[in-house]
């Protein structure tokens, strides 16, 4: 899937959010593990100030584990509560529950002390486009939970989804724009495949991919496509494209196809478990 943003669209998404975000007492913001800091929203930190913060690292079983535990490290020491979550299997998420209870003590302390008891936490899911705020949703809430409000004939308002007694979501995701007005954001999200990328073709794309591979996890191409890797990435394409087969009539080498390949794999993890940025340079 992929989303194009226009100016008019970040104004109502914003508008939209400070709206919702009133209601609530916590604020759930995914980001992709792989690009934690790239698939953030740049202004989420302003839009949830004075709220309890959850960062969930979804994706996380497409992310080196040792790189996950380090950004969750990052984000807690900076006061975040944060998990690590695979919502596509399921991963994770059987500790939320804890998780938002704790993270929204001061709330319900304070509920507390002014006599109101039992009161749900209410939260909201934000991220940016394809980050996997359905997917978890649908995992957090199964099919089991009832949703609650905009009932016929009584209230007119937002629909939460009673995940328990003590906790309720805001049923439609908050949708934020990532910081795509910085180059390497924007080709970081491309390379994972959240941005429809217009700058970079197929093998200008695997070409990235193979500098940061070479670069960052040496060996790995060399082992997955049984070629030796160089410095050099399109004659590390080429190399690829032809121990793969890679041909087109005749026997001239297919490199598009060989791009396409490479890309795909790294998508979905094929190469491997793979972050692409690091807490150490964010510090
Ligand atoms: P949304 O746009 O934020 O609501 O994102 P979606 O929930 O539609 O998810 C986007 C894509 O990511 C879908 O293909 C999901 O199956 C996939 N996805 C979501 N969560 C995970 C996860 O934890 N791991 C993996 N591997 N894929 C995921």
């Amino acid at each position: 899937m992929h989303f194009q943003w226009y100016p008019g669209h970040m104004t109502k998404a914003k508008r939209m959010m400070q709206e919702n975000i009133k209601l609530i007492d916590l604020v759930i913001e995914l980001v992709d593990a792989r690009i934690p800091m790239s698939s953030r929203n740049p202004d989420i930190d302003e839009l949830g100030k004075q709220k309890a913060r959850l960062i969930l690292l979804n994706k996380s079983d497409l992310a080196e584990d040792r790189q996950n535990e380090l950004w969750a490290e990052y984000f807690k020491g900076k006061g975040y509560s944060v998990v690590k979550v695979n919502s596509k299997k399921g991963g994770g998420i059987k500790s939320i529950q804890g998780v938002i209870q704790e993270a929204c003590r001061e709330k319900i302390e304070r509920d507390r002390k002014r006599g109101i008891l039992n009161r749900p936490v209410r939260a909201m899911v934000v991220g940016i486009p394809n980050v996997g705020k359905s997917t978890f949703i649908n995992a957090l809430a199964g099919k089991a939970c009832a949703k609650t409000g905009n009932k016929p004939g009584v209230t007119k308002g937002k629909q939460w989804i009673r995940l328990n007694k003590n906790v309720e979501l805001l049923d439609t995701p908050g949708i934020l724009w990532p910081k795509f007005e910085d180059q390497s954001v924007g080709l970081k999200l491309a390379m994972i495949g959240s941005i429809k990328d217009e700058i970079l073709n197929t093998e200008e794309l695997a070409g990235e991919i193979i500098r940061f591979m070479t670069e960052h996890y040496q060996g790995t191409l060399s082992e997955k496509y049984d070629m030796e890797e160089t410095s050099d990435v399109y004659a590390c394409l080429s190399r690829i494209a032809e121990s793969k087969h890679c041909l087109l009539r005749g026997s001239e080498l297919d490199t598009a196809k060989a791009a396409m390949m490479v890309v795909d794999d790294f998508r979905n993890g094929r190469l491997g478990k793979i972050t692409l940025e690091f807490p150490e340079d964010y510090e």
